[in-house]
């Protein structure tokens, strides 16, 4: 480890914002921050705002350091080319044209891959072997680690979680109806597990497109019953979690992680759903909040880096 650069940076591709983070130290603590808004039409735009951050990165110390990149979207291994539903890189090979317009080489990961890999190296996944970032925002997505290492994915995907239908038994038990999803399809867990889906059922149950905050504030029976169906929903979707991938730990991001009382909430509904007497994962939250994206991607990069 001692060989490791002291300093990496970390870029973080979002559908808002680009976020450069400058890290210090094998534990990679955030020193810099700058944060531009995300060009959303022309991909020459974003290509420009990324190279901005990359060159602003670079200024921050005269010895060259590693640099990583995380994008909400998705890269195919093979052929280089982005997909991405709010950030236009769809159609285009982002890393090539980085490569050009830099002159070095940047690696780029999916933002919930690097969430996973981030929590697994010094963060909240810290001695499990195998760690599920699980992100509850706006959408819901996620990652996995495995023995601090991310794997080979074969055409780019994160876990993508968040677009795997809810149960037919989930549908039934609640009468639910099948929300739209961003992704074009309907039903997704998504459309009721996210920060979107707790306004779905809010808009369902009371006809008021309520936020989870504003749920929690409201305090009344009407509003706990709507907590309590997201409660119960989300709890599929991590049985879907483990059942599939059987992870040690589960990582809780996002905004709904703030939620009170939101490990005990879904450590119970998980319990509930159980199969046979199989070991549950250990359910927690984040540790590095906002930067994970960043920071994972600056650790993958110190990871390739030459040494
Ligand atoms: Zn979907």
């Amino acid at each position: 480890m001692g060989s490791e650069p002291m300093l990496c940076g970390g870029i973080d591709i979002g559908g808002t914002k680009i976020e450069a983070r400058l890290f210090r130290g094998a534990a990679a603590e955030t020193v810099e921050v700058r944060r531009i808004a995300t060009p959303k039409l022309a991909f020459v735009a974003l290509l420009e705002a990324i190279v901005e951050q990359v060159r602003w990165l670079e200024s921050l110390d005269p010895a060259p350091f590693p640099i990583g990149l995380s994008l909400a979207g998705v890269i195919d291994p093979e052929t280089g080319i982005g997909y991405a539903a709010n950030i236009p890189v769809t159609g285009y090979a982002l890393g090539r044209e980085l490569g050009q317009a830099t002159g070095r080489d940047l690696p780029i990961v999916n933002d919930c891959m690097a969430f996973a890999f981030s929590e697994a190296n010094g963060g909240a996944g810290d001695g499990a072997r195998s760690v599920m970032g699980l992100i509850l925002g706006t959408g819901v997505g996620g990652g996995i680690c495995i023995d601090g290492q991310l794997p080979h994915r074969h055409g780019g995907l994160a876990v993508e979680i968040g677009h795997l239908g809810l149960p037919a038994q989930a549908l039934a038990r609640h009468d639910l109806p099948l929300f739209k999803c961003g992704c074009g399809r309907e039903g997704c867990m998504e459309t009721c597990v996210s920060g979107t889906g707790i306004a779905n059922l809010a808009e369902w149950r009371l006809g008021n497109r309520m936020r989870a905050e504003d749920l929690v504030a409201a305090g009344t029976d009407e509003a706990a019953a709507v907590l309590d169906l997201w409660q119960d929903l989300a709890g599929d979707c991590l049985y879907a979690i483990q059942i599939m991938l059987d992870p040690d730990r589960i990582v809780l991001g996002g905004g709904l992680s703030k939620l009170p009382d939101v490990i005990g909430r879904l450590t119970r509904s998980l319990e509930a759903k159980r199969m046979g007497s199989v070991r549950l994962p250990e359910i927690t939250l984040a540790r590095h909040g906002d930067s994970s994206g960043a920071r994972g991607a600056a650790l993958t990069a110190r990871t390739e880096w030459p040494t």
